[in-house]
């Protein structure tokens, strides 16, 4: 039975994953983490033989262990079933010597629909067990904010909703939200930047007058954040999948090592990766890509982590983070579940912005994770010359991870496999930009989308094209002090 504590605690509370789920985030401000990673190794040769919907049960059953077989099929089948556009979800393909993994054919086009199509479900049953509502807040600054709209919407016992700046997303990104269906979905527009609706979300949790009054209609808050081990745990298995498709296509055979490249922000893809590892899927090596914010490579190079640096605005913006959180659940486990050590380093974090690990753990987590990053200029040139040697289109998240796999020096891996994160029409600008498609000035995003459509030949997904013809169901400009009001009143629509 895999039980969870928090990477901070010494107590020795141990919680099920349920719990875990429910409350996100523990209550000393670590992370949800097992110390039973040994306990649930599996078959690597048993799940060759199995599709993604078989994996993903598989995988879920082992973390999960105390949700029942019924409840975990459940997940499954509603979360997948009928959400991809790809009867495989997750399809690996071939271009040039290299495999890409294509995680953007969930419902918005980006990989977090991997875990957040699922999330809702899991936190669904966590909650019925426990007689409750839950409302789930969400600050976003674009992407995030629409995978868990689709995630959540009409799920039973949840409801969501969500926060975002005014006049500081997409177009595309804004009425993904706007055009939102559902019963149980809440989404506004709130006067000011990410950085306050975030604040302010941040506030509304913290507020225990607010919680109780929730508590009386038995309606209790979450987030849909990446650290929880619902969004991390689901995304397991892609790197399975990964694997047993090149065994299935006969491109490697049971047992090869491989490589993966992956797009890196929070930190949480490529630990669910690392996570796989440890369950005994035959790695090589993590290649972690950064863009600009190039925070993970110094890290990884040099074991200093410090956020004393300018941040950077990227055609990678799911990228432009400064803080990845999942980190903290490497270094618990790099420092041989030293939960004290990890406490002191996010101490030091806090109090000053940076940390620096010993030198043997270092020397553990390098022989796991390689690392580099691209500028954004680097990024444009390897959408071009991707398109052109092989006729494929790099989203640009994609290309940081498709130059630093070029730039690495040759591997003793059998395969490399780059993690796709985003489908190209999701940020079709910049990428007509790096392949020289000519655009008006006032283009909207729709006018580049068509361009790239029919510049390239390929096909824009249909739940982003059709967008532009969608009713707008929410209009909605707040203040941030509207924000606790609004929280307080669409509670009060999913206690009924
Ligand atoms: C969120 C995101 C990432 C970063 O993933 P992490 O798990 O935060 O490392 C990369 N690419 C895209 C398109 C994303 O949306």
């Amino acid at each position: 039975m895999a039980l969870y504590h928090s990477t901070r605690s010494l107590s020795g509370d141990l919680y099920p994953a349920k719990h875990a789920i429910l409350h996100g985030i523990a209550d000393d401000g670590g992370l949800y983490i097992t110390d039973d990673l040994d306990e649930i190794s599996l078959n690597v040769n048993d799940m060759c033989n199995k599709n993604f919907l078989e994996i993903a049960q598989t995988i879920l059953k082992a973390f999960l262990s105390d949700y029942s077989d019924e409840e975990i099929a459940a997940c499954v089948h509603n979360a997948y079933d009928a959400s991809f556009d790809s009867p495989e979800l997750t399809p690996l393909v071939c271009v040039g010597k290299r495999h890409i993994l294509e995680l953007f054919h969930g419902p918005t086009s980006a990989f977090k629909d991997v875990a957040l199509q699922i999330l809702p479900h899991l936190m669904g049953y966590a909650a019925s067990s426990n007689d409750k509502k839950i409302m789930v807040l969400t600050a976003t600054s674009g992407d995030t904010g629409k995978a868990a709209l689709e995630g959540f919407a009409d799920v039973e016992n949840v409801g969501i909703s969500v926060f975002y700046p005014h006049n500081g997303t997409s177009e595309i990104q804004r009425l993904q939200m706007a055009t939102q269906k559902g019963n149980n979905v809440f989404v506004w527009a709130v006067e000011g930047n990410f950085d306050d609706t975030q604040t302010h979300v941040k506030q509304i949790f913290a507020n225990t007058s607010l919680a109780h009054a929730l508590n009386q209609e038995n309606v209790i808050l979450s987030s849909a954040n990446s650290i929880n081990i619902g969004r991390l745990i689901p995304q397991v298995t892609y790197y399975f999948y990964a694997y047993a498709q090149l065994v299935q296509s006969k491109r490697i055979t049971l047992g090869d090592k491989i490589d993966f490249c992956v797009p890196t922000g929070n930190f949480g893809n490529v630990l669910a990766g690392w996570l796989a590892k440890q369950l005994g899927l035959p790695v090589h090596k993590f290649i972690v890509a950064s863009n600009e914010n190039n925070i993970l490579t110094d890290f990884l190079t040099t074991g200093v982590y410090d956020k004393n640096r300018p941040f950077y605005k990227t055609i990678s913006p799911s990228m432009d983070i400064l803080i990845s959180s999942n980190l903290e659940r490497l270094l618990y486990y790099a420092s041989g579940n030293d939960a004290a050590y990890v406490a002191k380093l996010m101490d030091d974090l806090a109090k000053t912005g940076r940390y620096e690990v010993q030198g043997n753990i270092l020397a553990r987590i390098q022989n796991d994770f390689e690392c580099g990053f691209a500028t954004d200029n680097q990024a444009r040139e390897a959408i071009e010359a991707c398109y052109k040697t092989h006729g494929y289109i790099l989203d640009t998240h994609t290309a940081v991870a498709w130059h630093v796999l070029q730039n690495c020096g040759p591997s003793q891996a059998k395969a490399q496999v780059v993690l796709a994160t985003a489908s190209p029409y999701k940020f079709c600008k910049d990428v007509c930009n790096a392949l020289h498609i000519p655009l008006d000035a006032n283009a909207s995003d729709f006018d580049a989308l068509r361009a790239l459509q029919t510049q390239s030949n390929t096909q824009a997904p249909v739940r982003l094209a059709r967008l532009e013809n969608l009713p707008v169901r929410f209009n909605d400009v707040i203040t941030a002090d509207d924000m606790t009001n609004v929280v307080e009143h669409s509670c009060k629509e999913i206690a009924q």
